[in-house]
């Protein structure tokens, strides 16, 4: 036997049973983005590897670990790792980022890092964002946090916490940073390899460091002394306190996390993640993430744009329908059963195809199966039955039956 050719490591087949939950989230999201006047955008699933090493940074593992880089032609093209900047180029080009009014977009589809795969974490999975342009008001941050809170909450999951943290300006950062390695040079030996990496390049993730001895160094070093440049003509601190003023106001219960960093380069001011209880899901334990966004003032422009505030966020669908209530498909099944072997004449087919379209016509949220088998009778029926249908349409003289099979 020829050997089997198996799915690439850190991708996943999802088969009818796993895709019921994945559409009941895509519905979901859909209606909801559609009441929320957000329209869908799709961009390409590879894209110039330039436009990432600009608009997400050279310095993040995303851009210098985890990219599936090619080249085609003598150009220099990767798959998508994040949804952000790809939306961003399209936007730009499309010209919109010179249009007066805002842009409200939302998107999905599949993005890839070469990450080591584990429970909740894929070189394959899918996002689904919102991005916002064209408006840099804190309000706007509450509505995109009150949007992923309204769709995660509706999709059932529990134990939902907003971490929120305000990370200034690439401006306000490099006076940090200089603040940041004269505090930690002296603790460097005391620290993670990944962080004494870091130390240089870009001190400022270091923060984001699980590891405990290197969270206790950075427990007394806080971002927010150096936040000087405001919003557009809001102070920092005010516009800080405008949004968990609000974030309150809705019941969204929100706490501040100073280390909280993010993991891409291109975020000014507000940044936040939300965290789900994995209690009781498997191996899931700290990947508890499922939706991280925030504001990107300087993007657009980073891009090559007209200067245009944005704002947005983007959750792991593997993650969160981990950690989603068993979703069945409750819709009644019914099975058309034409009368088999012992002689279906081409009439009596068509009067079954014919029967199996009127009843999804009369029952548009059932499930109408044809028994296309030609087994005989009594076959068809212990096959229905099996199946779990509620109920087997039959011809008797000349007339369709129903018989309920107590479902
Ligand atoms: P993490 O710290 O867990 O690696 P991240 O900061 O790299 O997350 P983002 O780039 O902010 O993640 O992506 C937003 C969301 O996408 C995450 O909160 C997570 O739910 C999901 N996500 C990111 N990377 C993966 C992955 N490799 N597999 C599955 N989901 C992922
Ligand atoms: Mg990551």
């Amino acid at each position: 036997m020829a050997e089997k050719i198996q799915k690439p490591k850190g991708t996943q087949d999802l088969l009818p049973e796993a895709t019921i939950a994945w559409q009941h989230v895509e519905t979901t999201a859909r209606q909801l983005f559609a009441s929320w006047g957000y329209g869908e955008i799709r961009t390409p699933i590879f894209e110039d590897t330039a436009l990432f090493l600009r608009g997400v940074g050279e310095t993040t593992d995303i851009v210098h670990k985890e990219m599936y880089r090619f080249e085609k032609s003598e150009r220099d093209l990767c798959l998508r790792p994040e949804g952000t900047a790809g939306v961003v180029r399209a936007f730009m080009e499309a010209g919109l980022s010179r249009a007066s009014k805002p842009v409200k977009l939302w998107y999905t589809g599949p993005m890839f890092r070469y990450e080591r795969p584990q429970a909740g974490r894929y070189r394959q999975f899918h996002q689904l964002g919102v991005e916002v342009f064209g408006l840099a008001t804190p309000e706007t941050d509450v509505e995109v946090i009150a949007l992923a809170w309204q769709l995660l909450e509706s999709l059932g999951l529990k134990g939902l916490t907003l971490h929120l943290n305000d990370i200034g300006t690439a401006s306000d950062r490099t006076a940090f940073r200089a603040k940041l390695q004269e505090h930690l040079r002296p603790l460097l030996p005391q620290l993670c390899k990944t962080c004494q990496h870091r130390f240089d390049e870009n001190p400022f993730r270091m923060l984001d460091c699980k590891v405990p001895a290197c969270q206790a160094a950075y427990e007394s070093v806080y971002i927010d002394d150096f936040l000087k440049t405001p919003w557009t003509g809001i102070d920092s601190q005010a516009a800080f306190t405008r949004i968990t003023t609000l974030l309150s106001a809705l019941n969204i219960p929100w706490v501040q996390n100073h280390k909280l960093v993010r993991g891409l380069d291109y975020y000014t001011h507000t940044v936040f993640e939300i965290t789900a209880n994995t209690d009781g899901v498997d191996g899931m334990g700290t990947i508890n993430t499922v939706c991280g966004g925030g504001r990107y003032n300087g993007l657009v422009e980073t891009l090559g744009g007209e200067p245009t505030p944005g704002v947005g966020w983007a959750l792991g669908l593997e993650r969160l329908i981990a950690l989603l209530p068993k979703h069945e498909d409750s819709s009644p099944l019914m099975v058309v059963l034409p009368s088999g072997n012992d002689g279906s004449s081409p009439q009596d087919w068509a009067s079954a195809y014919q029967q199996a379209k009127t009843l999804r016509q009369q029952h548009p949220t059932a499930t109408i199966l044809l028994d296309t088998s030609n087994r005989a009778f009594k076959k068809q029926m212990e096959a229905a039955d099996k199946r779990g249908a509620s109920s087997v349409w039959f011809q008797r003289d000349g007339e369709w039956q129903q018989k309920l099979l107590g479902r």
